[in-house]
């Protein structure tokens, strides 16, 4: 029947406390695909989390074919406690223990969770993301290229109809960028998928949440689970990779580049200086390409990341 409900799911954690799921569906009033939505596994950005939930309350089932099940926030504790990027349990990124651990620490729980009876057996996924605490981005989208490549099609067309202009592809050779993600996760499990990203620092831009509802509606639109004509994407820039560059020690980042910036190989993107100004290390280029995530803040510990580049 159609209609939409909500509930929240729960499971015992590890360290006994509750794992929850604050899951939204909407049965729609036709016959068509299950699409699954999750936003929110990284608890601080806020964009993506409100974009789903506005989705949510403005979509009616008499224009969706199929069911849409929607988490709108995958890592509560994070959300609750404002922890950016990891769970405050155990101090792990849930998007990177893909597809978790029945036994494991409470992450890997969490993530098991959400993998095997939620977007398991699902037609399509899409990992909604953006603005963390510390980040800025210039909005893109990537896909996972796998060996099947009927997923990947179906993947690369969700980066596409999201309707950012970055589009980057990243493949399963077992390291960093998609290692342990959800969307790369379920593409591996034959599930189309796209991780889409925008926002900025932890804030609540009616903008970026205008972006991802749009992204959400169209990308539906596409894939016939909602009514209506998709539009087609505009101009996009595809990118090969996604390289990320790490500090080679603590300190204070003084940088000289900003998000969105196009550079080449080796260029200087400035010092890294301790806490009396001495210089200490310079941070150049890893790759040619454009800057889409650039840590915000300037204090970084030895190791810590300062930004992606996607690689053209
Ligand atoms: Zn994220």
């Amino acid at each position: 029947m159609s209609g939409k409900k909500t509930e929240i799911l729960k499971y015992k954690a590890p360290d006994g406390n509750t794992i929850r799921f604050p899951v939204a569906t909407i049965e729609g009033a036709q016959d068509g695909p299950h699409f699954v939505i999750t936003a929110g596994i990284h608890g601080c950005e806020y964009p993506a989390i409100v974009s789903s939930i506005d989705f949510f309350k403005k979509t009616d089932p008499a224009d969706v074919n199929g069911t849409i099940t929607i988490v709108t926030v995958c890592s509560m504790d994070a959300f609750e406690q404002r922890s950016p990027f990891v769970s405050p349990a155990d101090k792990v990124n849930p998007n990177r223990v893909f597809p978790g651990k029945a036994d494991g620490t409470y992450t890997d729980v969490l993530v098991y969770h959400l993998f095997n009876d939620i977007i398991k057996g699902s037609d399509y996924h899409l990992d909604v993301h953006g603005g963390d605490l510390v980040e800025y981005l210039d909005p893109f989208s990537m896909y996972h290229k796998g060996s099947d490549e009927t997923v990947n099609a179906k993947s690369k067309e969700m980066a596409e109809y999201y309707g950012f202009t970055n589009v980057i592809e990243t493949y399963g050779d077992g390291a960093w960028p998609d290692k342990g993600t959800n969307y790369a996760n379920s593409s591996e499990h034959g599930i189309p998928s796209a991780i889409v990203e925008a926002g900025n620092t932890g804030l609540l831009e009616p903008e970026f949440v205008e972006l991802h509802v749009k992204g959400i509606e169209n990308v539906l639109r596409h894939f016939g689970v909602l009514v209506g004509e998709a539009d087609k994407p505009g101009a996009i820039r595809y990118y090969k990779d996604f390289k990320w560059l790490y500090s080679p020690i603590q300190g204070i980042y003084r940088r000289t580049v900003e998000v969105g910036a196009e550079v080449t190989e080796g260029q200087p993107l400035g010092v890294i200086e301790n806490v009396f100004g001495d210089k200490l290390a310079d941070v150049s280029a890893n790759a040619a390409g454009r800057i889409v995530f650039l840590t915000a803040n300037p204090s970084i510990a030895d190791n810590g990341l300062l930004m992606g580049i996607a690689q053209s």
